[in-house]
């Protein structure tokens, strides 16, 4: 494709696209397509000579686009929204268009210094210490792809940091030029001892973090009397018992809204355990929740004066809720040259004049990767787009349908709260009234899993389920209704909500009969 073909193509596709957005709304949420609808129409092998782009393109519209979910309708109400926005579109074009993989300064300065500022503009944004900026404090932030890869990127950091504790007294430890290298000998002594602690209702990250490196994480359990948040006892119980075992407690994630129900581990409590022992870092995980650290009244809520205080690392994902679409995941930290020391790597390749003068950031070392992406980008044109005020504007329309929503709930006789509303999501299931209060546990779940089945068998609407372990009460099935889109309104949400009232009527009237 040539310049002038590019710019063909190029009004072709956004013209393509704004017919999307306008015909959204007419589409189902969900794609109605079988499993293997699209490999049964694609050819083998890739064509041996090009083809007309316009065919393409079409194809995209044909064969695509029938088998995509779609995220941006304002009906899709499963796990959390993954926004994009026409700014985050066109910062996503502009980068591609620049294309490199910037993972020094000296690769493309400005993508280095534009995630500095907007990293920075966040860490205000959200209310971070001063210790999570990068130009006033000893941290500052970085652009992953997602909260995964920043638990497992702070679970490095936190390694790295425990064995320098518990080897620099230990003969053969050799501090030099600032970096610390653990002898292999001790390195091997500690590592399996390692342990790593979220709750039951940590996101499977956690585990992932320590499958991938070879360690074990330990799901401390959490109570439904206390909303299941994690509290400040019941990982103290874990971590002395695993002391008295001979094992290290390096890593505990703590969640600030977590994936099934919102809730909000009591950071306060854990701080002050984490703060006991030395080799502990202490990573939030706000993957979804976190943006909303945005909005003044949602902070004590959330717990910032805790996450300032306490935290060794945090991160929340502006590819949910936060307006720039996949992928843009922010992970600051409160001692940067903390995690450089444990991902820094520098071959002579590598090296550079600007970054032997310590005058320049190399993003490389904050990160597992060598190549990234241009995020920052989208960052800037959003905000600079829909300003902190349009931000805030934004969170707070997805928390007042929600509270509406919870209304609604209220008022139905068949269907109950299971925990509170937390932001925009909101957690159900059949019950109240329209249960005998002597239905078993086991029952109710039922109910409820009919329901679901129900509700997944549909096209026009898009729920997810979770079940809700805790030690003081049986498994709980429940219904979530994750709000928030960018192009939901309250009529969506009411038309969302009068088909769960109807599948819900059908699955009772079939239990009584
Ligand atoms: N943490 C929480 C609390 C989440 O809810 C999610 C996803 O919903 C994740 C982490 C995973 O995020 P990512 O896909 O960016 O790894």
């Amino acid at each position: 494709m040539d310049i002038e073909g590019f710019r063909k193509a190029g009004y072709a596709a956004v013209d393509a696209i704004c017919d999307y957005y306008t015909n959204l709304s007419k589409r189902t949420v969900k794609a109605e397509v079988q499993p293997g609808y699209l490999i049964e129409q694609l050819p083998r092998e890739a064509p041996s000579t090009g083809e007309d782009f316009a065919t393409v393109a079409a194809d995209f519209q044909s064969l695509i686009l029938p088998g995509i979910t779609h995220w941006q309708h304002g009906k899709f109400m499963a796990y959390f929204p993954a926004i994009s926005t026409f700014e985050s579109m066109i910062a996503d074009l502009y980068a591609t268009s620049v294309s490199n993989p910037g993972f020094n300064w000296v690769c493309s300065p400005a993508c280095t210094e534009l995630e500095q500022v907007t990293m920075d503009w966040m860490a205000k944004i959200l209310g971070l210490g001063k210790e999570f900026h990068l130009e006033q404090g000893s941290g500052g932030g970085v652009i992953l792809n997602s909260a995964s890869e920043a638990a497992l990127t702070a679970a490095i950091a936190a390694r790295e940091t425990a064995l320098r504790e518990l080897t620099s007294s230990e003969p053969g430890s050799t501090v030099s030029g600032g970096t610390f290298d653990v002898p292999d000998d001790l390195r091997a002594k500690y590592s399996p001892k390692l342990v790593m602690y979220g709750s039951t209702q940590t996101h499977s990250l956690g585990e992932k973090a320590a499958l991938i490196l070879g360690l074990s994480f330990r799901a401390v359990p959490v109570a439904a009397a206390d909303g299941y948040a994690l509290r400040g006892d019941a990982l103290r119980k874990a971590i002395e018992e695993d002391v008295k075992k001979g094992l290290i407690p390096f890593y505990v994630i703590a969640t600030v809204g977590t994936t099934s129900t919102g809730a909000v581990d009591r950071i306060d409590e854990i701080g002050q355990v984490v703060s006991e022992y030395k080799t502990i870092s202490l990573h939030i995980d706000s993957a979804w929740a976190g943006v909303a650290l945005a909005l003044e009244d949602q902070r004590a809520f959330l717990r910032l004066d805790d996450i300032n205080r306490y935290a060794t690392s945090f991160c929340t994902n502006m590819h949910k809720w936060g307006l720039v679409a996949f992928d843009c995941s922010l992970f600051f930290v409160r001692n940067r040259k903390a995690l450089n020391l444990a991902l820094d790597a520098t071959p002579a390749f590598l090296r550079s004049k600007e970054a032997d003068t310590g005058t320049v950031i190399d993003y490389r070392n904050w990160q597992l990767a060598l190549g990234r992406r241009f995020r920052s980008i989208k960052i800037w044109f959003v905000m600079r787009s829909y300003g902190v005020k349009g931000f805030q504007d934004h969170l707070r329309v997805g928390i007042d349908q929600c509270q509406q929503l919870s209304k609604l709930i209220t008022a139905s006789s068949s269907f109950e709260i299971v925990t509170p509303p937390s932001l925009s999501l909101i957690v159900f299931r059949l019950g109240g009234a329209a249960l005998p209060a002597d239905t078993l546990p086991a029952e109710r779940n039922l109910l409820n899993t009919l329901l679901n089945n129900r509700l997944n068998a549909r096209y026009d609407v898009f729920l997810t389920q979770t079940m809700l372990h805790s030690a003081d009460q049986e498994d709980v099935f429940c219904i979530r209704i994750a709000l928030g889109g960018r192009t939901t309104t309250m009529q969506d949400v009411e038309e969302v909500w009068a088909v769960v009232e109807e599948e819900g009527e059908a699955v009772l009237k079939e239990w009584r009969d």
